[in-house]
């Protein structure tokens, strides 16, 4: 089948890009090398949704950012995912940061960023009281958000299939051919052919600019280690809390997550693309930085941890729109504001590719929402006795921790996991005290048995990335299988 675009990489970009698509009569691919989407560095982030202010002036980061701020209200209206503006602070120890600070208020006025305000120690005291009392002054960001970075690419994914998307997963793409009427992308999975083609392969996108021969954004790769810490310390601190950030790193946070957990974070240290490490270094250096804004934080409260790797284009900033071969776009170089100006670059895509000759015929059917998920947890004793009696799946109860029910993981089988993250990123089945003690096998065996294989086949996200070994006596069969 010939599609009118195909969007390689399925992160935040990729699936925000290949919903606005569906907006349009027009047919789109979207391919994704792992097995499930967002499992890139979009799912490895700080999840913030940044107030707008932040990014340098004069960048495409900057024309993004504040956009994308205010669209995030938009697709949370519409998807279920977990998005709440709980605001942010940046903070200041001493004169130079009090003028940053400024400097910070001015430009995000001049960006039509609304709420900003300027807090003196007595305020920051009352209203964050767990805050380091060396803190003299804060700006406050009504506007910054929090987001579960993972549950969006979920939901925008499902929404775009859901208006006919055809999404690929478990398909590399390997080579791209430019012809006569459009390109050739080869994948491990076969030959795809397509008009247009959109670059959003996150630290790969270099490697696929190469394939066609395009310009390449000159990528390198930053990683960052985040630490999240136990539910003791849920409503320590209540908004984002930024140092003055230095010239590579917006510096080391303390991030309520959209959870309530804390998660403190990240490094920013050079790297290979696909080193997602964490080290006694990057830990070190995360809990010095978080301890000097919350001293009451420890590293005995971390209860897991993990690394994501920014792609950094040469000119540090975002590397959007038209290549040398035309019809060819790259949306590459997306870090940080990234995940918070994914749905401007979205938009921005859809003017490229119009430019391009893409002829836009807005459909009358695009369906904007998609069904939210039952989350057992948030319901009221009354709201959970009826959804017992309606269906007992619900109350069996698959993770503890979190009071995750069977019935909460069978549906995020139904809507596409079909992996131990797919099933902890849309349930948060594992993400709790016992990281999965508990839960792990129970869901397992309902993965397993919804693919109708052995739980030695299921993998935690994909590729060789298996959890059980196989019964003694399907060994030698199962061996043959994965190899
Ligand atoms: C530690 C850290 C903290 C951050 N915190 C924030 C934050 O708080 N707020 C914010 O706004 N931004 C933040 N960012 C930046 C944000 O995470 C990124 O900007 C965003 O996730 C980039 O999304 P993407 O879709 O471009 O890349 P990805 O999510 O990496 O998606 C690219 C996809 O392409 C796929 N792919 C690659 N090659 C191929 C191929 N050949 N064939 C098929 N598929 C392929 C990959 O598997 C991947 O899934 C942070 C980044 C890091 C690392």
């Amino acid at each position: 089948m010939r599609f009118d675009v195909a969007i390689v990489g399925a992160g935040v970009v990729g699936c925000a890009i290949a919903r606005e698509l569906t907006r349009y009569r027009l047919t789109v691919a979207l391919c994704e090398r792992e097995v499930e989407v967002g499992l890139g560095t979009s799912k490895a982030n700080s999840g913030i949704i940044h107030g707008g202010h932040r990014a340098p002036h004069g960048t495409l980061k900057a024309a993004t950012e504040w956009r994308g701020n205010q669209l995030w209200s938009d697709m949370a209206r519409d998807l279920p995912f977990g998005f709440a503006r709980i605001g942010d602070l940046t903070v200041a120890f001493d004169d130079d940061d009090v003028a940053y600070l400024q400097r910070l208020l001015e430009q995000g006025r001049r960006r039509g960023v609304t709420g900003l305000e300027m807090w003196d120690a007595e305020r920051l005291r009352r209203e964050e009281p767990n805050l380091s009392q060396d803190i003299v002054a804060a700006l406050h960001a009504p506007s910054s958000g929090v987001v579960n970075p993972y549950e969006a690419c979920f939901a925008l994914a499902e929404s775009a299939v859901r208006n006919g998307l055809e999404l690929r997963t478990e398909t590399t793409v390997t080579g791209i051919e430019r012809g006569a009427d459009g390109f050739a992308i080869a994948t491990d999975r076969g030959t795809l052919h397509a008009r247009f083609v959109v670059n959003a392969a996150g630290v790969f996108g270099d490697e696929l600019a190469r394939m066609v021969g395009a310009e390449e954004a000159g990528l390198r790769f930053r990683k960052g280690e985040e630490y999240l810490l136990d539910k003791r310390l849920v409503g320590f601190v209540t908004r984002v809390t930024f140092p003055c950030p230095s010239p590579t790193s917006k510096g080391i946070l303390v991030t309520p997550t959209y959870d309530g957990t804390l998660m403190v974070g990240p490094t920013a240290t050079w790297s290979e693309a696909d080193d997602i490490t964490t080290t006694a270094a990057g830990a070190e250096e995360v809990f010095d930085g978080a301890r000097r804004l919350v001293p009451g934080i420890s590293e005995r409260d971390c209860i897991a941890e993990f690394a994501g790797v920014r792609a950094v284009a040469a000119d540090e900033d975002f590397t959007i729109g038209h290549t040398s071969v035309p019809g060819f776009l790259n949306v590459i170089g997306i870090q940080s504001p990234g995940l918070t100006a994914a749905p401007a670059i979205a938009l921005d895509v859809i003017d490229l590719l119009a430019e391009a000759g893409l002829a836009l015929e807005v459909r009358d059917d695009f369906v904007p929402t998609i069904d939210a998920p039952l989350r057992f947890a948030e319901l009221d004793p009354d709201e959970q006795a009826r959804a017992v009696r309606g269906d007992p799946r619900f109350g069996r109860i698959a993770c503890r921790c979190e009071l995750v029910t069977e019935g909460e993981v069978l549906d995020a089988i139904a809507r596409g996991a079909r992996t131990m993250d797919g099933v902890k990123f849309r349930t948060r089945a594992g993400m709790g005290r016992c990281q999965g003690g508990f839960c792990a096998w129970r869901c397992l065996r309902l993965l397993a048995n919804s693919q109708d294989v052995d739980v030695s086949a299921i993998t935690k996200r994909g590729g060789r990335s298996w959890i059980a070994l196989p019964r003694r006596d399907d060994h030698a069969a199962t061996e043959v299988e994965h190899a």
